[in-house]
């Protein structure tokens, strides 16, 4: 079955975000936000022509089924004789059993469900995306591509807890996240570093949420989020690794219900808790204040704290790869992660940082043993490929 035109889907719990694929190439993008109360939509070309901006009516933001059909009109305002030839889902949690995208069917949808209680805060909505779809295109193909797929190789030392032995066996694991953005920049790095793409690489996926992972030979070895997308490093509101103690400290010397603990460590921490400012990068690198140049110090560190763990355990490091809003654009980010690291062979050169990744740059000095490079990310590339794999399969 050949397949032109791939919708890429990302539902969440109030919004959509969509994307339309004319084979490699992203034709128009947008969203809707804030399914629920004051729904709106938003609709660009790829050039950057608005093609829809307004507030959804109460009948069309009743849910995602009905949204659905306003991105479908935008899609056929946009090109009137387009036909939708499959839809592609993001879907955050594939627990153990999906290792890669998979054609919708009956049976995917009710595994699906049953492993919802694992990412509570997103499958759910993304199987409202599905059943949307499958209303919305008729007969057409869906697939599903997971974020945890990618990480799905990692070896038991790296995927378990040091906790008994039967919640490894039930699903307490560490997933891992962001895997759509690490296989791009993994795939992407035959194409704009060939000479190291089969090598040991750290990407670091530096966005709103944030997390790391060590590929060698294109292979996850292992990423710094766990269970839950909390772990690891310190993001805009989200903590990051923390001592379980802390948890129940909180729990049991503070009264904190689970609700109210999971709301801190979700949405009050990270960036936002540290700085007392802003969750925003460019509040923080903007600020004089002293609150907001220790969270910055804050965070460098634990990347680089990160980073030393997975060069360790992959036994070296031949490329360092920033990504997402923050390793794409952020040069003093990438500046205080490498800084120091020159025993690592990890040499920054500060003019070469000094740009944007609009493409994929390198920033690494000529001297430097290891390759560093800022690589513009693709998640919804990355499905509609996937998709597109899938069904001509
Ligand atoms: P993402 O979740 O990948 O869209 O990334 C969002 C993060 O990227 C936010 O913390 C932004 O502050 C940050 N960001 C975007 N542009 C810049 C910039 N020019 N400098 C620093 N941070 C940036």
């Amino acid at each position: 079955m050949s397949i032109e035109t791939i919708l890429v889907l990302n539902a969440g719990s109030s919004s959509i975000k969509f994307q339309l694929f004319k084979g490699e190439e992203s034709v128009l993008s947008g969203q809707i936000d804030g399914l629920g109360a004051n729904a709106w939509v938003k609709g660009k070309s790829a050039e950057g022509e608005t093609l829809m901006d307004r507030a959804l009516t109460a009948e069309e933001a009743q849910n995602h089924n009905t949204a659905l059909q306003v991105i479908l009109a935008l899609v056929h305002q946009f090109d009137p004789n387009v036909e939708v030839d499959a839809i592609g889902h993001r879907v955050v949690h594939g627990g153990t059993q999906f290792t890669h995208p998979v054609l919708v069917t009956e049976e995917v949808e009710k595994e699906l469900e049953a492993i919802n209680n694992l990412a509570p805060l997103h499958n759910p909505h993304n199987l409202a995306g599905i059943a949307g779809a499958k209303a919305a295109f008729p007969g057409k193909p869906n697939v599903a591509c997971f974020d945890t797929a990618f990480h799905r190789t990692q070896e038991f030392k790296n995927e378990a807890y040091a906790i008994p032995l039967k919640f490894y066996e039930e699903g307490v694991r560490r997933y891992g996240m962001h895997g759509q953005s690490f296989h791009f920049i993994s795939e992407e790095l035959h194409n704009v570093a060939p000479e190291i793409a089969n090598g040991k690489i750290v990407v670091a996926h530096l966005g709103n949420g944030a997390s790391m992972c060590a590929i060698e030979n294109g292979k996850c070895v292992t990423t710094t989020m766990g269970f839950t997308p909390l772990d690891g490093l310190a993001m805009g509101t989200r903590c990051g690794l923390i001592d379980p103690g802390v948890v129940l400290y909180l729990i049991g010397e503070k009264g904190m219900s689970v609700e109210e603990v999971g709301h801190l460590l979700n949405k009050e921490s990270g960036m936002k808790g540290l700085s007392g400012i802003s969750q925003d990068m460019r509040d923080l690198e903007n600020s004089d204040s002293p609150a907001a140049k220790k969270a910055l110090e804050y965070y460098d560190n634990r990347v680089k704290r990160e980073l030393g763990a997975l060069v360790a355990v992959m036994g070296g490091i031949d490329a360092l790869v920033f990504t997402g809003g923050i390793g794409e654009n952020s040069s003093l980010t990438r500046a205080g992660v490498c800084e120091g690291l020159e025993f690592l062979g990890i040499e920054i050169d500060e003019e070469a940082n000094k740009a944007r990744a609009k493409d994929a740059i390198t920033i690494s000095k000529p001297s430097s043993r290891v390759k560093i490079m800022a690589i513009p990310t693709n998640e919804e590339g990355m499905i509609a490929r996937q998709t597109r794999a899938i069904c001509e399969a």
